[in-house]
């Protein structure tokens, strides 16, 4: 597949006929169970100092093109009533890591508008960083920091008063706040019949 070409010098190189490098690390200080924001999450095993490096994201490393297509089938996907869920981070500018593969717990990591960790670039990881101190058995959040332009395509149901009902960046969360106080009765399924996926 020509999608997949080069690798970040960064990461772990995979062989050098996979075009995967997936992490399946345990962490010391999760453990996953079911969460009230959304499917299963992860949550603190123990109390957690803040600025732990809790966790590495791992998944599979894709260009930005395979990216896309897979962004295409998982709206595709949620317009069917399937899985919805996104677990890509954006590594760099031609880059992203997808977590959507089997055994990498921290997949589960649920979005907050109000988190208690931080995904953070080291060096071309992705660490969960805790933003703060963490009591045991709390769920550990991230800010997904998606694109203005998708928020139909990602309902929120973190419950914090930070939250505007979607996920959006926190920088456009004031435009989205505006948009929907204009029309409060916005209908999500606009979309086009959802076709079967091309894989
Ligand atoms: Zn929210």
């Amino acid at each position: 597949m020509s999608a997949h070409r080069r690798f970040l010098p960064e990461v772990n190189p995979p062989p050098a006929r996979s075009r995967r490098f997936v992490l399946t690390a345990r962490s010391p200080w999760v453990r996953a169970g079911r969460s009230g924001i959304h499917g299963r999450g992860l949550y603190a095993r123990t109390a957690i100092p803040a600025e732990t490096r809790i966790i590495q994201y791992g998944g599979e490393i894709i260009d930005k093109a395979e990216s896309a297509r897979r962004e295409e089938a998982r709206v595709k996907r949620l317009a069917r009533g399937g899985d919805g869920s996104v677990y890509v981070f954006i590594l760099n500018q031609r880059f992203d890591l997808d977590g959507r593969v089997r055994g990498n717990v921290s997949r589960l990591l649920n979005h907050s508008c109000a988190p208690n960790c931080r995904a953070q670039n080291i060096r071309g990881r992705i660490w969960i960083v805790s933003e703060r101190e963490i009591a045991r058995g709390e769920e550990l959040t991230i800010d997904y920091g998606y694109a203005f332009s998708d928020w139909r395509n990602n309902p929120c149901r973190c419950g914090t008063p930070a939250c505007p009902g979607y996920i959006v960046n926190e920088g456009q969360r004031w435009r989205l706040r505006r948009l929907l106080a204009r029309a409060p009765s916005h209908d999500t399924n606009t979309d086009a019949p959802a076709e079967p996926d091309q894989i």
